[in-house]
Formats: structure tokens, C-alpha cells, sequence
């Protein structure tokens, strides 16, 4: 094992603690700082455009670990800590009070911003964004005195925020740009249906309305629309994405992906600077399900680049990432997600849900030449386990078998992996 004298982790968030937590598994005894900018230990985001949201009670029950782990396992955390400078050379990092902080290897676990719609920018009065805890409080307060929203902004989050407004009886409109909801990871029937299940449930939805202007009022903010209207929204709520927060990475002089914009890391999460590691929403490394880099913003990519980094930094193997798997809930759906969407997927349906059933449960398999990449389960979690073994091999042989809702899938994954062992046989 490499043996460090010291690790600085920038970002108290899922990454840096999922990564404090494995090196002390690991066995790793030296020094571990971890700096946080935020004021709280690090949280879970998930909750903040669902339970959060509609509940204060949850904000002190969302920590990434129990509020005592941090002392308990000896790793220094220093919060309202933010890292303005990385000395590479010097191993040195300088923090906006004044002080500095020398490391043996330094983990960057720095997450990302919230998209700004230059039109509105954060301070705009009436107008939210949310990425962290003080903003759901701050959105959670703000829903209590108004009787409508607009969420602007159709991607995963958008939706659970206008999701949960609904529940919570406000009247939402949602505006989006593009022609369909969650365009870039769903196929289009799937975004198809699920506008009209976001219909059904009384959320007004504005597609292919992108914000022509924005006139701020007393009264809350005036958006006309592309197509010429205008609407009045007491409060809106931007939710167009999530920029990587890189300024550190960028000074240092770490290699970023040209498009995406992440710090570029390898399988092992080692940046382009020796001694420098990233993981997290931050960083952008190669799947090889999709045959590219990317960055993946979710929980589990965040605890998996973590776990890895940690590993990593003390030089010992680890297993490799699990295959990419994200959720979302909204409107009375669990949508989770095995794989990865692409435009050349062909889809194939297992059941429908009639999209205005209180539950409806179905599945969606997405296929290239064959290979299954992509796995989609409305309702049907327990369903989606099932499939793990055959993402990424070829399922033609059994496809219509696994889209038949009469048989049990359990039974098709076992005889496509019987069929596989016997074809390794011969
Ligand atoms: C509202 C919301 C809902 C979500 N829902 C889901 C979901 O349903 N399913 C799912 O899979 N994923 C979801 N996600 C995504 C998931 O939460 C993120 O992918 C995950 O939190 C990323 O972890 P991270 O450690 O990379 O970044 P973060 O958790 O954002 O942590 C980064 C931390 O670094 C700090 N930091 C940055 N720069 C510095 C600096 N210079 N000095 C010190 N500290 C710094 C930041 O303040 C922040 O606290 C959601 C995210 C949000 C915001």
C-alpha cells in the first residue's frame, strides 16, 4: 500500500465521503483532511427535489454518514472550507481564509453548479435554482407563500421538482425547449408517455418553448415565450443542467475533456497531474459501455468514483465500477435505469402502463445490433436486478422472450445464461 502522509479531499460532498470512508476500510491510517465549502457534513442530493423539498423534518436525516463518523474514523472536516488554489508542484492547497493546507496526494471531489439561464441569473428575485441543501430550504420556503410555479428546464430534476410541487398542491407549468422531456436520456416514446402521465397529473407543460425574455416584477417574473406568449410566474425554478466545478482543476493546469468540459481521469481516477486524483460530477473518464467519455452525474457513479479513487490513492487494486444504474422518482414512478441511452437504440416494450394508472409497470430494453445497453424499469426495480448479467452482451435469441410480461423474467435470464455457459462449452 502507498503509504501517503496525508490525504486532502476538496469537496465534502457523496464522492469525497464515499472516498473518506474507503481509505479508513481500507486500512489506511494517515491524516485525512477533507474541505468542504458548503456548511453542512456532507449530504445525499437525491432527497432535495423530493422529500427535502415538501418537508423540513428530512434535512437532518439525509447525511452521507451519521454526524459522529467523521470523528470517530479521525478524518479532519473542515467545513464553510473552500480551496481556492491548487499548488501542484508544492503540494500545497490555499484556502479562501488565508491558510494552506500541504498534502501527500489530493482527491478533487468538487461536483458541479447548477446551469445558469444568463437571463436569470442566481440573486434574480422570484427565481431558484437547486443544487444544495440551503437552496431546497430556501425554494421550500419560498413554495409556502405562492400558488404557482414554473420550472424551466424539462431534464430529470426540473420534473421532480414540478413533480413535487404538484403533490404539494401548488400549480405548475413546465417549460422546455426541446420537443420532448429528457430527450437526451430517454428514448423518445418513453418521454412521449411520460408528458402525457406529467399531463395527467395537472402539471401544464410548455414544450418546445424556449425563454425569450424575462421582465422581473414585484409580482414575480414575466417570461415570454418563443412562440410569442407570455407567462406570470410568482416563482420559477431553473433546472437546465449542471456545469462541472473545475476552477481548481483548470488552475492546476489538470487536463479537461474539450467538450464536457470534466477533469479527464483514467480507469483508476488519476488526473493528468501526478498525485492528483478526481471523482464525482466533476470528472469525465471513458465507459466503456458507451465506447466514449462522458460524465455521468448520479449517486452511484459518485460512490463508485470514489470507492475506486480511494483505492487508487493507496496504490491497491479495486473491483471494477458497477455498470452505470440511475433513478429518478416522479409522478408516482420509480424510473430506474441500467445502461445508458443512445440514439441508435432500438426499444422494445415489456408491458405498458396506461399512463394515468396510479402505478403503472413496465419495462423498457434498448438494443444495438443486438447487445442490450440500455435498460429502463418503470415500477419494476426488483425487475431491472434481474437483467444486470445480460447488459452489455447479445440478447437476440431471447429478446421477444424478455419483452413476453407472461413469463417470468428470472426464468428467460436463466436460460439465456444457460445458453451462454453451453456456447463457452463448445
Ligand atoms: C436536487 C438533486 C437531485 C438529484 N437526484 C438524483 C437522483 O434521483 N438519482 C441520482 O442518481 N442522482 C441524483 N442527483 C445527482 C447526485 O446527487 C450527484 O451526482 C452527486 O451528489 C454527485 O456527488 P459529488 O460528490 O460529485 O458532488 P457533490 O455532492 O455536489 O459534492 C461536491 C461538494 O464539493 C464542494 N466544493 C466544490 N468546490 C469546492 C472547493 N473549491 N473547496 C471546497 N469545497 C468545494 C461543493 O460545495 C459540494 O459540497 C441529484 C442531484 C441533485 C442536486
Amino acid at each position: 500500500m502507498t503509504q501517503h502522509t496525508s490525504i486532502l479531499i476538496v469537496g465534502a460532498g457523496q464522492a469525497g465521503a464515499m472516498a473518506a470512508a474507503a481509505l479508513r476500510g481500507l486500512g489506511y491510517g494517515g491524516r485525512i483532511v477533507m474541505a468542504g465549502g458548503e456548511r453542512h457534513a456532507p449530504y445525499e442530493r437525491p432527497p432535495l427535489s423530493k422529500s427535502v423539498l415538501a418537508d423540513a423534518g428530512q434535512d437532518g436525516k439525509i447525511g452521507v454518514q451519521p454526524a459522529s463518523f467523521y470523528a470517530d474514523q479521525g478524518i479532519e472536516l473542515r467545513l464553510g472550507a473552500c480551496v481556492t488554489a491548487l499548488d501542484a508542484a508544492r503540494h500545497v492547497a490555499h484556502l479562501a481564509d488565508g491558510s494552506a493546507i500541504g498534502y501527500g496526494a489530493c482527491l478533487l471531489a468538487t461536483g458541479g453548479n447548477a446551469r445558469v439561464l444568463p437571463a436569470l441569473p442566481p440573486g434574480t428575485p422570484h427565481v431558484h435554482y437547486l443544487r444544495s441543501l440551503d437552496d431546497a430550504a430556501r425554494l421550500r420556503e419560498a413554495m409556502q407563500h405562492v400558488g404557482e410555479l414554473v420550472v424551466i428546464g424539462g431534464g430529470f430534476l426540473g420534473l421532480e421538482t414540478a413533480s413535487t410541487a404538484a403533490g404539494m398542491g401548488l400549480k405548475v407549468t413546465l417549460v422546455e425547449s426541446a420537443d420532448g422531456l429528457l430527450g437526451r436520456a430517454l428514448p423518445p416514446e418513453l418521454g412521449a408517455w411520460l408528458a402525457d402521465r406529467v399531463r395527467a397529473q395537472g402539471v401544464t407543460l410548455r414544450l418546445g418553448c424556449g425563454i425569450a425574455a424575462c421582465d422581473t416584477r414585484d409580482d414575480g417574473v414575466h417570461l415570454q415565450l418563443a412562440d410569442g406568449s407570455v407567462l406570470h410566474a410568482p416563482l420559477v425554478v431553473v433546472a437546465i443542467g449542471l456545469t462541472p466545478e473545475v476552477t481548481l482543476a483548470a488552475g492546476a493546469g489538470l487536463a479537461l475533456h474539450p467538450q464536457n468540459g470534466g477533469i479527464q481521469v483514467d480507469q483508476r481516477c488519476r488526473t493528468s497531474a501526478e498525485g492528483i486524483y478526481a471523482a464525482g460530477d466533476c470528472c469525465s473518464q471513458y465507459q466503456p459501455l458507451f465506447g466514449t467519455e462522458v460524465r455521468l452525474e448520479s449517486w452511484q457513479s459518485a460512490n463508485e468514483q470514489g470507492r475506486i479513487a480511494a483505492a487508487s490513492l493507496l496504490g491497491v487494486a479495486a473491483e471494477p465500477a458497477a455498470l452505470p444504474w440511475f433513478w429518478t422518482d416522479q409522478f408516482g414512478c420509480n424510473v430506474q435505469m441500467l445502461g445508458a441511452a443512445h440514439p441508435d437504440l432500438r426499444y422494445a416494450w415489456r408491458g405498458i402502463g396506461a399512463h394515468d394508472a396510479a402505478a403503472p409497470k413496465f419495462m423498457l430494453l434498448g438494443t444495438r445490433h443486438g447487445r442490450l445497453s440500455h435498460a429502463i424499469a418503470v415500477n419494476a426495480g426488483g425487475d431491472l436486478r434481474q437483467l444486470r448479467s445480460l447488459v452489455g452482451h447479445d440478447v437476440t435469441t431471447c429478446l421477444a422472450r424478455l419483452c413476453d410480461e407472461t413469463l417470468p423474467l428470472r426464468q428467460v435470464v436463466r436460460e439465456w445464461q444457460a445458453e451462454a455457459e453451453r456456447s463457452i462449452t463448445l
